[in-house]
């Protein structure tokens, strides 16, 4: 359910109906937009009897939320969410770049690529200390090693740190070094990481499972949101099809429906949907299309020698030339700014 406070409605008439939410032994998340304040009832699991609301003042309307999704949705907050990040943000007008190799390498070659990347104007640097494989014998990331050299990133090129965490008990240590946390395809549906992750202050990278529906995924976000961390980063990183030409199939329709249902940024991951780097220029520029906030790209300067998934690594080089395209359909593709008068 959503209470919409009316524009002008004071602190105390917000904080009126937020007690009485609690003290119906439900959870209130007044949530503040441009337009007004709305404050979404959750952990009912029966109709909320309206009437307890009548007669507290400031409140407009009362709507039931019909979806099973709730703080995700635009109803509760029709305006898009920036997260922001210095002077960057994610979200809001600007394209986001999210780059890096797929894993933490030696410091030297981490560094190298880091440096080229923010170079190019790219401020945040993706890549994994702990490694989600298909196969246990496969390189598992460097672990706390590798967490150490994203800090080297971080205060030597000034970029803000993405990496993924894959189980609870390493959250302390990442937490330490990471401004976004990212959580991966196989984790999405992990629902006690997810519940753990709702009670820390960093942005959550969501990448979409790979048999995800959209409900699911949507209800994932949920899962964080519901125990206090609204600043969710959804990505779309492709879905197992009956194709056999990339890795995953990059559902480009969740995209603009992701846009539609959700004031969450959207992000695309054509990395790992493509597979190999001669489609991730192609995906990453459909998805901009389509209307994602940014991109997040594997990178590497030396892709044969790459640790993890150097097929689909692409050139600093490409990376260039790809983001000053990315920019160009952004611009034609963003909805026009109404003319200043005056
Ligand atoms: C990754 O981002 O490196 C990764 C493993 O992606 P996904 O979880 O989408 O497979
Ligand atoms: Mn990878």
């Amino acid at each position: 359910m959503l209470i919409v406070m009316n524009q002008d409605a004071t602190a105390e008439q917000i904080a009126r109906v937020t007690d009485a939410v609690r003290e119906m032994g439900f959870q209130a998340h007044p949530m503040p937009g441009a337009q007004r304040t709305a404050v979404c009832v959750t952990g009912n699991k029966d109709v909320v009897p309206i009437d307890t609301f009548a007669g507290l003042p400031g409140i407009k309307e009362i709507i039931r939320v019909s979806k099973p999704y709730k703080l995700v949705s635009r109803e509760f907050k029709p305006e898009g969410t920036v997260l922001r990040f210095g002077d960057r943000s994610i979200g809001g007008e600007e394209l986001t770049v999210i780059a890096g190799p797929c894993s933490v390498e030696t410091a030297d070659t981490t560094l190298r690529i880091a440096e080229r990347l923010r170079e190019m104007g790219v401020q945040f640097f993706r890549a994994g200390a702990f490694k989600p494989r298909t196969s246990p014998y496969a390189f598992q990331g460097l672990g706390q090693e590798g967490l150490d050299i994203l800090a080297k990133v971080k205060s030597e090129c000034g970029m803000f740190i993405v990496t993924e965490l894959l189980e609870a008990e390493a959250l302390p240590m990442i937490a330490e070094v990471a401004d976004i946390i990212q959580i991966g395809a196989r984790n999405m549906h992990n629902t006690a990481l997810l519940k753990r992750l709702g009670t820390v202050k960093q942005p959550i990278l969501l990448k979409r499972g790979m048999a995800a529906t959209l409900d699911e995924f949507l209800m994932a976000a949920e899962y964080i949101m519901s125990e206090g961390n609204y600043n969710v980063i959804l990505c779309e990183r492709g879905i197992r099809t009956i194709s056999q030409h990339c890795r995953f199939t990059l559902d480009v329709a969740a995209i603009s429906a992701l846009k539609q249902i959700s004031h969450l940024p959207v992000l695309a991951d054509p990395s790992h949907a493509a597979g190999v780097s001669s489609m991730v220029a192609p995906l990453a520029q459909a998805s901009v299309a389509a209307g994602a906030d940014g991109v997040m790209i594997e990178v590497h300067d030396d892709a044969k020698a790459a640790w993890c998934d150097g097929p689909q690594a692409m050139h600093p080089d490409e990376l260039r030339s790809t983001l000053a395209r990315l920019e160009q359909i952004r611009r034609s593709v963003a909805p026009e700014q109404p003319v200043q008068s005056g």
